[in-house]
């Protein structure tokens, strides 16, 4: 799925660590800022609302009031509470005690906790310049606050002197696993290191942070710059009357009067690229997509940034004491270590090639009838592979488009199929301020009324938003601090024409599915300690529940309940409905060879070690692909290392892997589902209790096991994608 989960960035596992006193003191600590007085700061309280707890209903962001002016004293006023709060916790004289250590760390933080929560969000959904700007201040900031409270050496005494002691007292499960991410984490962050290489952990650490803003906001504005413009509207045959509407409106928009102009969309791939019959403009806008990064034309060019960032995780993981960075990042997750996971991806490539060039061989048929000989090229791919589809199944996907109008697919699939699982229901609401006036807000309640949470829905896609699909929360679920869940999902659906309803395509409908199952990983928590809760579980099991409510979306008694015509309001038409299930595994072996490949080179790229880093961005990739068999010219990686946002900014390094290993879960788990009757109260009750509801307060495994009663096997996971 072209969705992309993003876990609270810079929340390390829940609280938000992170920025340094010096940064504070040159704000607070000069002479004019001395001089402030005490109603000047009553005043700051009134009015920056990050200062205080929101009085919205749930603590919900107040939007009404957030202004970009805001943030940056609401992170500087944070970064000192939580230092501050941490400072006294580590020089108290008491020994130390759950108590008066971790849950009094539990604790502290909140403004900043308040602002990173919305101001992250913004800074994907809803950007603009000075957002940008603030990020690009902030990022090393935040990292060095982290690493002044990781690496007090006097608050690290007090989490070992507990963790010595972890076996004598009896601290619940929950406790235990609390305990268990502290030291960790501090140790994790070189806690034991000596001073100079702390120092040295520091220095990259802020670098990294500051490279990575800097890719993310490369990658907006190159997105931005690499649109094609056709001259002779001739060129655009195949594609819908409204795109080429759509194509001439944007190139006026750039003052191209009489062209068109076609964008490319901030996702892996370029929709067009389906209905283009003229190869060399299908040619350019790949090239326009796949180049992204490389600096052509004196673009943007994130070369650089991205050797520069292998090699620094590199050094940052030899200091403290790994092989690889990918040693370090698989070291906590559920996976272990690279070897298994590079196990997981290599025993699958066999298969999925030979899959693939049977996939070729029908399109290299069509292409024939277009004149064309030999292996398809990349920019072919896609456009053949919908007439193989066509032809296989007589269907395309603007059939059934139709059947697919977003309100319909929300309230009677999406929710429906929640609302019968966990016997939950959704009610809109429009008094809870937002940022944007298509973004929705939605009481979630049980069936009895009680308020379980509050969940925000932006599926537009628009300019000041990023590409892909995550969910977020605003606030975590907390009985500590008595906080219920407020998520939210966001999406890139296109906006349609003025007046035209919103038809979604299959893989759409699927992603709402997939964001309200992280939604539902936060909106069920049911824990004590924020650090725990709802999706603060290993990075290849965060995207199982996700993954799992996927095949929701054609399950036949859902379908048959939202995919209604939006015009005549008829019922999908069965062989329609039937081909369309089955056009679900078409093209699998492409799909499943491009991801694998970009999650091998993920891997490769977090595997160099410190001292023998690559030079050349592009041979580096060349390299790799050979070298792991997937070197298929017709299937390039999904992702170009140059604009790899899940690796390089999006918090993925070297876990990639982790969507096909929790696929194999969701995979497992949905097939046992299904021996168990499906969609029940009572299939969803044991979800909801043994996965959904638990956080980080249980090992992976064990949840997995106390629902499954067995460990996964990877049978489900090849039937789901037809390689069987
Ligand atoms: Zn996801």
């Amino acid at each position: 799925m072209s969705s992309s989960n993003r876990l609270p960035k810079l929340l390390i596992f829940g609280f938000a660590w992170s920025v340094s006193n010096i940064g504070y003191g040159q704000l607070t600590d000069q002479p004019s800022q001395r001089a402030s007085t005490h109603s000047r700061l009553i005043r700051m309280h009134m009015e920056n609302p990050f200062l205080s707890p929101s009085k919205l209903a749930l603590f919900a962001p107040d939007f009404g009031n957030i202004k970009n002016e805001h943030y940056l004293p609401a992170f500087e006023a944070g970064m000192k509470e939580q230092l501050d709060q941490s400072r006294v916790i580590s020089e108290q004289a008491d020994a130390p005690t759950f108590e008066n250590t971790l849950v009094a760390l539990e604790k502290s933080g909140e403004i900043l906790k308040r602002v990173q929560a919305v101001f992250f969000n913004m800074s994907s959904a809803h950007t603009d310049e000075i957002i940008q700007g603030i990020e690009e201040k902030i990022a090393p900031k935040l990292a060095s606050h982290s690493d002044d409270i990781f690496l007090n050496k006097k608050l690290f005494a007090r989490v070992e002197l507990l963790w010595a002691q972890k076996e004598k007292q009896s601290w619940t499960e929950e406790q235990q696993r609390l305990l268990k991410e502290y030291y960790e984490s501090f140790v994790r962050a070189g806690a034991r290191l000596n001073a100079d290489q702390q120092m040295r952990v520091r220095a990259i650490n802020e670098e990294l942070s500051s490279l990575t803003t800097q890719f993310q906001n490369n990658l907006l504005a190159i997105t931005k710059e690499r649109a094609v413009v056709v001259d002779d509207v001739a060129q655009l045959d195949g594609m819908s009357i409204a795109d080429i509407a759509a194509a001439k409106e944007a190139a006026q928009a750039k003052g191209l009067e009489g062209k068109y102009l076609l964008a490319i969309t901030n996702t892996t791939r370029q929709p067009v690229l389906l209905s283009l019959n003229n190869r060399d403009v299908r040619m350019r806008v790949f090239l326009a997509s796949a180049n992204r990064g490389l600096g052509e034309n004196g673009g943007l060019d994130n070369r650089p940034l991205v050797l520069s960032m292998a090699k620094l995780r590199a050094e940052r993981a030899k200091l403290l004491g790994f092989n690889s960075h990918a040693a370090y990042t698989l070291e906590n997750q559920m996976a272990s270590n690279p070897v298994a996971a590079f196990k997981m991806l290599q025993d699958l490539v066999p298969g999925v090639l030979a899959k693939a060039k049977s996939e070729s061989v029908d399109i290299q048929r069509f292409m024939k009838q277009d004149g064309f000989e030999g292996e398809p090229k990349a920019w072919d791919w896609e456009y053949y592979s919908e007439k193989v589809r066509a032809e296989k199944y007589k269907i395309d996907e603007n059939l059934v488009k139709p059947y697919f109008e977003l309100e319909s697919v929300l309230n009677n699939g999406v929710f429906y199929t929640f609302g019968k699982l966990y016997g939950i229901r959704f009610k809109e609401r429009k008094d809870l301020p937002v940022y944007h006036p298509t973004v929705r807000v939605f009481d979630v309640l049980s069936l009895e009324g009680k308020q379980i949470g509050l969940f925000y829905a932006d599926y537009y896609q628009r300019d000041s938003k990023r590409g892909g699909a995550w969910m977020d929360a605003y606030v975590s679920q907390s009985r500590l601090l008595n906080q219920l869940p407020v998520v939210v999902n966001v999406m890139s659906i296109p906006t349609p024409a003025a007046g035209e309803p919103t038809l979604l395509s299959l893989d759409h409908v699927t992603t709402m599915f997939h964001e309200l199952g992280h939604g539902v990983h936060g909106l069920f928590s049911s824990v004590e300690y924020p650090t725990l809760s709802g999706t603060s579980v290993p990075r290849d099991f965060v995207e199982f529940p996700s993954t799992f409510h996927e095949d929701w979306a054609i399950h036949p008694e859902v379908l048959s309940n939202y995919a209604r015509h939006h015009k005549t309001g008829e019922t999908i038409p069965k062989d329609l409905l039937d081909k369309s299930i089955a056009a679900n595994k078409f093209n699998k072996g492409y799909e499943t060879l491009e991801y694998v490949s970009a999650a091998l080179l993920d891997l490769g790229w977090h595997s160099i070690s410190a001292s023998e880093g690559p030079n050349d961005v592009e041979a580096f990739e060349r390299e790799m692909l050979k070298k792991y068999g997937v070197d298929f010219a017709p299937v390039p990686p999904r992702y170009r290392t140059s604009f790899f946002a899940h690796i390089w900014s999006g918090g993925y390094s070297s876990s990639y892997y982790a969507y096909l290993w929790s696929e194999v879960l969701a995979a497992d788990a949905f097939a046992h589902m299904r021996t168990l009757g499906g969609l029940t109260a009572a299939n969803g009750q044991a979800f909801r209790q043994k996965i959904l509801s638990m956080g980080g307060t249980r090992e992976v495994m064990q949840q997995y096991k106390d629902f499954r009663g067995q460990v996964p096997t990877v049978d489900a996971l090849l039937a789901r994608r037809g390689l069987k």
